[in-house]
C-alpha cells in the first residue's frame, strides 16, 4: 500500500468543481443549507448536482454519478433509495461505494462538550471495511425457501484496511486498535480478516493491538467506551458499531463519515440515514451534513474556510441551539442562521 490519501482533483484556478448527490428523505434540504454556508463564507467550490431517481429500472443514473465522481474525484452524499425491485438493479449507495473501490470508511466519533449525550468525553475512531464482507450483493434463491447470501472477505482488502486503521493510528498520535469480529463462529471470513489484523499489527510495534467480538464489543461500547481508540472491522459490524458510538453521542444528526479509496472519496454525514419521516418540516439536525462538508473542504486544502464553518458549527452548538434530535426546540433554519451569524462574526 503506497498512498493513504487519494489526491483531490479538479482544482482549476484555486477553484473545486464537487460532485453533490442529495438522495432521498432530509438529503436536498441538508443539501440546500451546506450551499448556503458555502456561499455566505466565499468556499471556493462548484457542486455538480447529480440526482438519481429511486425509482428507475436500470443503473443509467448510476452510471452517470459514478462517472462524475470519476472525473471530480471527490463527492458530497445524502442517502439514495434504491426502490426498483428489477434483477439487476443494485443498491445505489453500496454500487458508488464498490465501482468506485472506496475500501474504507473512516468515523472519528468525538463528543461535543455542549450535547447532553449518554456517554462523555469519547474519542474513537472506526475504520469499517467499506466494500466487501457482507454487502457484497451476491444473494441467491439456491432452491425454492432457500436463500444464500455470500459474504466475502478477501486477503488483499482486509489487508488495505488493517494497514490503512494501523497507518492511520501512528500518523495520528493514536495508541490501540481493536480487531472487532465474530471469528468465533464465522472461523474462516472472520478469522482471516482478524488473523491479516494480527499480520499488519507487527508492523506496527509501538501500537497496542487487541481483539473483541462484535456482540462483547457492542456491550462495551455502551457500558465502558473509554477503553476503546480506533477500532477496525467489517464492513456490517462497521455499520453497526458506528450506529452505536453515534447513539452514544448524541445520534444521526451530528457526525460525518468519509469513504475513502486511492483515487476517490465520499463524504457523507455517518449513520447514512435517510430520514424519510422528517423530511420536509425543518426539524432535521443540518450538523452531520455540514461536517462531511467541512471534512471535504479540509480533503481539498481549502484549511481557512473549513475552520471557519468548523468554528461556527462548534459554537452554535456549544451554545445550545439544538434540533429536536439533540433536545432541543430550534429548528434546521435557527441551526444555520446561528452558524451563518458565527461565519460573519469571523469574517468581517
Ligand atoms: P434509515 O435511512 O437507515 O432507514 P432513518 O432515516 O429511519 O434511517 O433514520 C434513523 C433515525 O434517525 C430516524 O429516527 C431519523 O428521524 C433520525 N435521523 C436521521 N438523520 C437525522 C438528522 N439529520 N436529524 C435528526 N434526526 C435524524
Ligand atoms: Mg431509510
Amino acid at each position: 500500500i503506497k498512498k493513504v490519501m487519494p489526491i483531490p482533483k479538479a482544482h482549476y484556478g484555486g477553484r473545486h468543481t464537487v460532485t453533490m448527490l442529495p438522495g432521498a428523505g432530509i438529503g436536498p434540504e441538508l443539501m440546500g443549507y451546506v450551499k448556503e454556508v458555502f456561499k455566505y463564507a466565499g468556499v471556493p467550490v462548484d457542486f455538480e448536482d447529480v440526482e438519481i431517481d429511486p425509482n428507475a429500472d436500470d443503473n443509467a443514473d448510476l452510471d452517470f454519478a459514478i462517472t462524475s465522481i470519476r472525473r471530480n474525484g471527490v463527492a458530497l452524499k445524502g442517502n439514495i433509495e434504491t426502490r426498483s425491485t428489477v434483477a439487476g438493479v443494485l443498491s445505489r449507495n453500496v454500487a458508488l461505494r464498490n465501482e468506485l473501490d472506496l475500501y474504507v470508511n473512516v468515523l472519528h466519533c468525538v463528543s461535543y462538550p455542549g450535547v447532553n449525550s449518554r456517554q462523555k468525553n469519547i474519542d474513537i475512531v472506526i475504520v469499517r471495511q467499506n466494500t466487501e464482507g457482507e454487502y457484497s450483493m451476491l444473494e441467491h434463491e439456491s432452491v425454492y425457501g432457500v436463500i444464500e447470501s455470500m459474504k466475502v472477505i478477501t486477503n488483499f482488502n482486509s489487508e488495505r484496511v488493517a494497514r490503512y486503521a494501523f497507518e492511520y493510528a501512528k500518523r495520528n498520535g493514536r495508541k490501540k486498535v481493536t480487531t472487532v469480529h465474530k471469528a468465533n463462529i464465522m472461523k474462516l471470513s472472520d478469522g482471516l480478516f482478524l488473523e491479516i489484523s494480527r499480520q499488519v499489527a507487527k508492523d506496527y510495534p509501538e501500537i497496542i493491538h487487541n481483539d473483541m467480538i462484535i456482540d462483547n464489543c457492542c456491550m462495551q461500547l455502551v457500558s465502558n467506551p473509554h477503553q476503546f481508540d480506533v477500532v477496525l472491522t467489517t464492513n456490517l459490524y462497521g455499520a453497526i458499531v458506528s450506529n452505536v458510538v453515534c447513539g452514544l453521542l448524541g445520534g444521526a444528526g451530528l457526525l460525518a463519515g468519509k469513504n475513502y479509496g486511492d483515487h476517490y472519496t465520499i463524504f457523507e454525514p455517518g449513520t447514512r440515514n435517510t430520514g424519510t419521516s422528517i423530511a420536509g418540516k425543518n426539524i432535521a439536525n443540518p450538523i452531520a451534513m455540514l461536517n462531511a462538508a467541512v471534512d471535504m473542504l479540509r480533503h481539498l486544502g481549502h484549511k481557512h474556510h473549513a475552520s471557519v464553518i468548523q468554528n461556527a458549527i462548534n459554537k452554535t452548538i456549544n451554545q445550545g441551539i439544538h434540533t429536536r434530535d439533540l433536545g432541543g426546540t430550534a429548528t434546521s433554519r435557527d441551526v444555520v442562521d446561528n452558524i451563518l451569524k458565527h461565519i460573519k462574526i469571523a469574517t468581517t
